[in-house]
């Protein structure tokens, strides 16, 4: 990750078909496209990918999580439990629909916990949101089992996490609905973009009507189209699709050379006894898009992460002190400041986030190392990286 690391002949040819008919447009103009279908042809491969009956592309990850939610129903006031560690997305995502996020803790899968989720449920309850952090995922049998006792909607925010599997299926495609970005720093890149996955058939009428204005996309050429309910504009270009296509067809070589590099940095710190790494769930296997580990306590791990910046190890994060990814520092959120007003419903459902704290998610979050796999790395730039990496570690735990 990220796959603009390694943009090349095909991602131009694919964008080169769509500016010669000049059709930047995903719906409409069936003659003058001259046969060239980006976006759908782009929704047919990731069909492969992900392995499921169904692809909706939309504008952005964020876009997917809000069209995923909408297309099985979640609204005003309904309830949404998320994880504390994710990205704010989440949080808006839940918000645009005037449902309420639930921030529930984590544990050392770095995603969302089965029991968190149980205490969080209360009658509003309609869904949850997993969200498969830095590359791995959350345990899904003990939460799909929750989710069945409890009758709710599983979501599966997979951004983060294209190409990794659990028990042989692919992220974001074990919940009811999967969510993906192609944003310009995930490991597929399209610019801007994202998709909604599912084998639910009306789950995916709803999506691909809800973000093109309510279109139901019947007959060519636009031309007889009606309008079964209210929809927005969620839609992806052409062009961003097309540079998708061209990435798309390229994870396995992607997903290979992250694989190989994450081995590297990993092996080399497992030498290391106080240095320990996520949980990735029984049957599970990582993306490698981010190499994850703890340090046996957050005075380490800040002294740690301040180590690498100082010696030039870059892309590496510890997500305590970050505003973007982790609920302690969200304090535009917690403190709900918005441009417009919003409903008293939601507003009363935030109370909670002005007191609560989340001494679990701490726990983890404190001690962890985020550290993005590069795909541009030669082999012996990922060799010295794992050993400045290992010798800074074991520098700061001698102190
Ligand atoms: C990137 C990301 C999103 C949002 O995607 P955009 O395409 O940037 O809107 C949502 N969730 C997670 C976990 C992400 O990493």
């Amino acid at each position: 990750m990220p796959g603009f690391e390694l943009f090349g002949d095909l991602e131009r040819k694919e964008v080169n078909d769509v500016l010669d008919n000049g059709v930047i447009m995903r719906y409409g103009f069936d003659g003058m496209r001259k046969g060239h279908w980006k976006a759908k042809e782009l929704e047919k491969e990731l069909q492969n990918t992900f392995q499921t009956k169904h692809v909706q592309l939309v504008s952005s990850g964020t876009a997917a999580v809000s069209v995923a939610l909408a297309s099985a129903g979640v609204g005003a006031g309904d309830e949404v439990i998320m994880p504390t560690f994710t990205f704010v997305a989440s949080f808006e995502a839940i918000m645009m629909l005037g449902a309420i996020p639930v921030l529930a803790d984590i544990d050392d899968t770095l995603g969302l916990n089965a029991k968190a989720i149980e205490k969080a449920i209360t009658p509003k309850t309609k869904a949850i949101m997993v969200v498969q952090m830095c590359g791995s995922m959350a345990n899904m049998d003990a939460i799909q089992n929750v989710a069945n006792k409890h009758n709710l909607l599983v979501v599966e925010d997979a951004c983060q996490a294209i190409g990794g599997t659990y028990k042989g299926k692919p992220l974001g495609s074990i919940g009811d609905l999967g969510c993906f970005s192609f944003d310009f720093v995930k490991t597929i890149t399209c610019g801007e973009g994202g998709a909604v996955i599912t084998d639910n058939e009306q789950y995916y009428i709803n999506a691909d009507h809800y973000s093109d204005h309510g279109h139901d996309h019947i007959g060519n050429d636009r031309g007889v189209e009606t309008h079964p309910f209210l929809g927005y504009n969620f839609r992806i270009s052409e062009l961003h699709a097309a540079v998708g296509l061209a990435q798309a067809k390229r994870l396995p070589e992607f997903l290979d050379i992250q694989k190989r590099n994450f081995k590297v940095l990993r092996d080399a710190l497992s030498e290391i006894p106080e240095v320990t790494f996520r949980t990735v769930p029984e049957g599970g296997e990582e993306s490698c898009a981010f190499l994850n580990f703890f340090l046996p306590d957050s005075e380490t791990a800040t002294e740690v992460s301040e180590a690498f910046k100082e010696e030039g190890v870059d892309a590496c994060w510890n997500y305590y002190n970050n505003n973007w990814h982790y609920i302690r520092k969200w304090e535009h959120l917690k403190e709900l400041k918005s441009l417009f007003p919003i409903s008293k419903e939601v507003k009363e459902g935030l109370k909670y986030l002005e007191s609560k704290t989340f001494e679990i998610s701490d726990h983890y979050i404190a001690r962890n190392i985020s550290c993005l796999i590069k795909l541009s790395w030669t082999e012996s730039e990922v060799i010295a990286r794992a050993e400045k990496m290992a010798d800074v570690i074991k520098r700061v735990l001698t102190k």
